[in-house]
């Protein structure tokens, strides 16, 4: 396994991979890996010839009062559990390497990054956008690979792909859960036992609210208001947002009559969690 800091080694090491015929799977990471961003490494791994892994903490997608300076690093142990599963190449930027002095050139999708946790974290998808469409632009992979967990984020990547002509396949795949349904997530280091306890019940609201559907409730407001609900019943529970909305368009709907897709993003103390669940009609 190597590990690359240049933003110009890792462009032309790729570039010579790919000359070569070899197919190449990224997975682009802020590191303090849990077994979800393991799952996609793996998927790489099986799909791909070359696997590379970006970590970097990329500071312009975190606002002002956001959690930049606390976001869990953890480089070494990043890089033995990428070396477990194999990966080849890991690019590993100062934050100075890929945002030059000069630097101004930014990749905005519209539309699509307004909902959701856009309206609490304006600029946030700007800042993936550009960090991913420079990736994107260094490693030239043949796929990359990203989770349903944080779901906008999926699908923007996927507008950005299309609209910008970027030659690759947007992989997508299940999120990943500790055993009492809590999503896998770098931020859950944070929580205190009482909070991580609190914590499940963003998933078991979902489950609710699955089964409510499966039960034939169709009134998005319905099923809103009973997470919200379960979720209000957990005094160290805040709610930001539960949405319901189209799975492609991220548009808010009032009835489920297709796929839907479930999301909400809470605070447990501090840590902002996010989590959401495809729900399709029996
Ligand atoms: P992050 O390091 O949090 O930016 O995440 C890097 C990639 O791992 C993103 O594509 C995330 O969607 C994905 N990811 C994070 N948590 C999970 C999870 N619990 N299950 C599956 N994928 C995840």
């Amino acid at each position: 396994m190597q590990i690359i800091d240049d933003p110009s080694v890792i462009q032309r090491r790729c570039k010579s991979l790919r000359r070569q015929g070899k197919t190449i799977g990224f997975v682009p990471t802020m590191g303090a890996f849990h077994e979800g961003h393991i799952s996609l490494m793996r998927r790489a791994r099986a799909d791909n010839d070359v696997v590379v892994v970006s970590i970097f903490v990329n500071p312009i997608q975190f606002g002002r009062g956001e959690d930049f300076d606390s976001y869990p690093r953890d480089l070494p142990d990043d890089l033995a559990q990428t070396e477990r599963v194999g990966v080849d190449l890991v690019f590993a930027p100062s934050a100075e390497a890929i945002y030059p002095k000069g630097f101004q050139t930014h990749v905005d999708v519209t539309g699509l990054t307004e909902g959701l946790c856009g309206v609490s974290r304006p600029g946030h998808f700007r800042g993936v956008t550009t960090v991913v469409a420079k990736l994107f632009n260094l490693v030239r992979p043949h796929r990359a690979y990203f989770g349903q967990k944080d779901y906008q984020q999926s699908v923007v990547v996927r507008r950005l792909v299309a609209d910008l002509n970027f030659d690759l396949d947007v992989v997508v795949l299940p999120t990943v859960r500790e055993t009492d349904g809590l999503a896998m997530s770098s931020r859950n280091v944070r929580l205190t036992s009482q909070q991580r306890q609190a914590a499940s019940i963003l998933y078991r609201s979902l489950c609710r609210a699955e089964e409510r559907v499966n039960a034939g409730e169709r009134s998005a407001k319905a099923i809103i208001e009973e997470v919200r609900a379960m979720i209000e019943a957990e005094p160290l529970a805040r709610i930001e947002y539960v949405a319901l909305c189209h799975p492609d368009t991220l548009q808010p709907l009032d009835r489920i009559d297709g796929p839907a897709l479930l999301a909400l993003a809470v605070r447990v103390g501090e840590t902002r969690l996010i989590d959401n669940v495809l729900i399709t009609l029996p």
